[in-house]
């Protein structure tokens, strides 16, 4: 299975990749993830990009690159995998093409989680992260979720989910991934599914087209 989920920030890419990727054994590589990590741990690859991360900004695709080289050389992606907030723009989108042309290997399809602003950015402004499992929750729906029902981890809101850098998160989505629709739209790889609802009323529609 080689999957690339698209959708704005919010729209349930990291919840849908981590179910498909434990109900399928297929790995869930999120971009934002790695470079959260890295950030955390004071790496010189997290020192340069935090600045990117912290406002809402794509960090340089020499970097994200690199990161996708790494993963490709180590074997992580021998297997298939679900691309979660990679490509992010077009030459991403490109180079990662040429990338798996190399490998000789194809995408499957392209799945474009699809929703309303208003919907994100109240997804966003609720969401809180497990510092220590990543499970994602939202805050209003859990109600007075102090600790992670699946392993009492902390539960964090991420710095950028703050209102003003959701406004440049979703700016950013508008101007640098949306063209990602018409590029995998020409390719015949992209399928739409409808993100609204619950984190289980969207995994249906996602096995469904898979
Ligand atoms: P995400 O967790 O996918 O919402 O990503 C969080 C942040 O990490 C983004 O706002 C960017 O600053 C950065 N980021 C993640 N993936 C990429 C990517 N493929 N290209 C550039 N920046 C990225």
């Amino acid at each position: 299975m080689r999957i690339v989920l698209l959708g704005a920030p919010g729209a349930g890419k990291g919840t849908q990749a981590n179910k498909i990727s434990h109900k399928f054994n297929v790995p869930h590589i999120s971009t934002g993830d790695i470079l959260r990590h890295e950030i955390k741990n004071s790496t010189e690859l997290g020192n340069k990009i935090s600045k990117y991360v912290e406002s809402g900004e794509l960090v340089p695709d020499e970097f994200i690159i690199e990161i996708i080289k790494n993963k490709i050389s180590s074997g992580q992606l021998e297997n298939g995998f679900i691309m979660d907030g990679f490509p992010r723009n077009l030459k991403q989108a490109k180079m990662f093409s040429e990338m798996l042309d190399e490998l000789g290997i194809e995408l499957d399809k392209v799945i474009n989680i699809a929703v309303s602003e208003d919907e994100i950015i109240n997804r966003l402004s609720n969401r809180r992260i497990c510092s220590s499992c990543k499970s994602i929750y939202s805050f209003n729906n859990d109600g007075k979720l102090e600790k992670c029902p699946k392993c009492g981890g902390e539960l964090l809101k991420r710095k950028d989910d703050s209102a003003e850098v959701i406004k440049n998160r979703l700016e950013v989505y508008e101007a640098e991934t949306r063209p990602l629709i018409d590029y995998y739209s020409d390719k015949g790889l992209l399928v739409n599914v409808d993100g609204s609802g619950s984190a289980e009323e969207i995994t249906e529609r996602i096995l469904k087209v898979l």
